[in-house]
């Protein structure tokens, strides 16, 4: 039996980057960025307005106001996507909208509410005196030409779909998503829809893993209920091992008589690199490879299952892909949390904010690996290396943020 520290790195040692494809931007969403995003050019890429008004010189306009306005030729019209070649003389201005250019000579705008209006007259009244860049949104003030806007690793969401779409790019290049096979194991799985039979339950580790799958960001190949029979075990898997970069499986990895997981993957094989960890739940945890895939052998217990898969699997998919998120905290306890003496002890539990800023959690009251619905109330996993003393209330403690879930 190794540590969850041993493990963990083991696991680390084996991940290798799977490569990148190019994407457009229309099916960017939630995949990683393989390049860092340089901007090709100044943001804004022009001078131009930021209200509906008039281009002035401010000099122009000084001490003016309500009872004494001062009177500008009126030039030209600049609005968004229309710009003007005009070059501001002194006494003159130009309309310029929204988002138009800001013309030549004119270094301010006076908003239109500071004005007679706009009008198809060859004068304008301006009623407040204007400062050098007033309401002018200059050239590069929010990115320079040549900055790295988004840099690689991080996973496209709305706010990168729009910044993409704002510096031009249509096509990128993104991380390729994983592979990964998903079988359960047991003679007493049932699928729900299906009427229920002594001593059966319904497979609920296929849906729940599925969806965990799903979250990290990779693409299910294969997903399989398997009987606990070595044969339709050997055929299945084998088939998973020539074609995916993560294998999962469920169940049948323990000491029971039908739990042939791991003699399985090893005739078939896989390099078995550790096989129990000192954690509860998931103790019978395998980890193997064989070539470039690697291959997991979850409990069964559905809350092993999902923590072994967030703890050990989830950090995989990420690594893959050279995605970058620590979702690991330190939280103060509300409540006291028994320490395991040999076993790194790990918890469903709610985190949230209090009043005054502080990160805190609460462990579940529900402590069985066979209680799924303990994870329901929950947005973390709490979690303590082994030790001698019980974690008491206000102590501090890790928790890992469950990050489909809010605080
Ligand atoms: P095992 O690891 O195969 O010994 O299974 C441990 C426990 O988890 C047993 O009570 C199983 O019935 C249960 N279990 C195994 N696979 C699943 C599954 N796919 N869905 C729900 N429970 C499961
Ligand atoms: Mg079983």
């Amino acid at each position: 039996m190794i540590s969850v520290k041993k493990a963990q790195s083991i696991i680390i040692d084996n991940i290798k980057s799977i490569g990148f494809e190019t994407v457009s931007l229309e099916n960017a969403g939630n995949r990683i960025h393989a390049e860092d995003i340089i901007a090709t050019f100044p943001m804004p890429l022009f001078d131009n307005s930021a209200m509906d008004g008039f281009a002035v010189r401010a000099a122009d306009t000084k001490d003016a106001n309500k009872s004494l306005p001062v009177t500008l030729r009126m030039t030209g019209i600049s609005s968004a996507g229309t710009p003007s070649d005009i070059i501001l003389q002194s006494g003159e201005c130009a309309q310029c909208m929204t988002g138009g250019k800001i013309p030549k000579g004119a270094d301010s705008i006076v908003i239109v509410e500071n004005s007679s209006g706009f009008s198809d007259s060859t004068t304008v009244e301006i009623f407040k005196e204007a400062k050098a860049g007033d309401h002018i949104r200059k050239q590069g003030e929010e990115i320079q030409k040549g900055d790295v806007v988004i840099p690689k690793g991080t996973c496209i969401t709305p706010s990168e779909i729009g910044v993409l779409a704002t510096f031009g790019y249509e096509k990128l290049s993104v991380m390729i998503k994983p592979k990964v096979a998903i079988f359960v194991t047991g003679n007493e799985l049932i699928e729900p829809g299906k009427k229920i039979k002594s001593g059966q339950i319904y497979n609920s580790n296929l849906y729940m893993l599925s969806e965990l799958v799903e979250k990290s960001g990779a693409e299910i190949v294969i997903r399989e209920v398997i009987k606990d029979d070595r044969s339709s075990l050997r055929i299945l898997l084998s088939d998973a091992l020539q074609n995916c970069d993560v294998i999962i499986s469920s169940g049948g990895v323990s000491m029971g008589r039908f739990d042939y997981v791991r003699e399985v993957y090893k005739g078939l094989g896989v390099q078995e690199h550790f096989w129990k960890v000192a954690q509860k739940p998931g103790k019978p945890l395998f980890f193997g490879t064989l070539e470039s895939s690697l291959i997991f052998g979850l409990p069964g217990n559905p809350i092993s299952s999902f923590i072994c898969y967030v703890e050990y699997i989830h950090p995989v998919i990420q690594g893959f892909q050279n995605k970058k998120k620590n979702l690991k905290h330190r939280a103060i306890l509300t409540k006291n949390f028994a320490v395991e003496s040999k076993k790194h002890r790990y918890l469903f539990g709610k985190s949230w904010i209090n009043s005054s800023g502080k990160l805190l959690c609460l462990p579940v009251s529900k402590h069985g690996s066979h209680m799924l619905t303990a994870s329901l109330e929950s947005n973390c996993i709490l979690e303590s290396p082994p030790g001698k003393k019980e974690l008491r209330a206000g102590d501090k403690i890790t928790i890992n943020l469950l990050n489909w879930r809010n605080l």
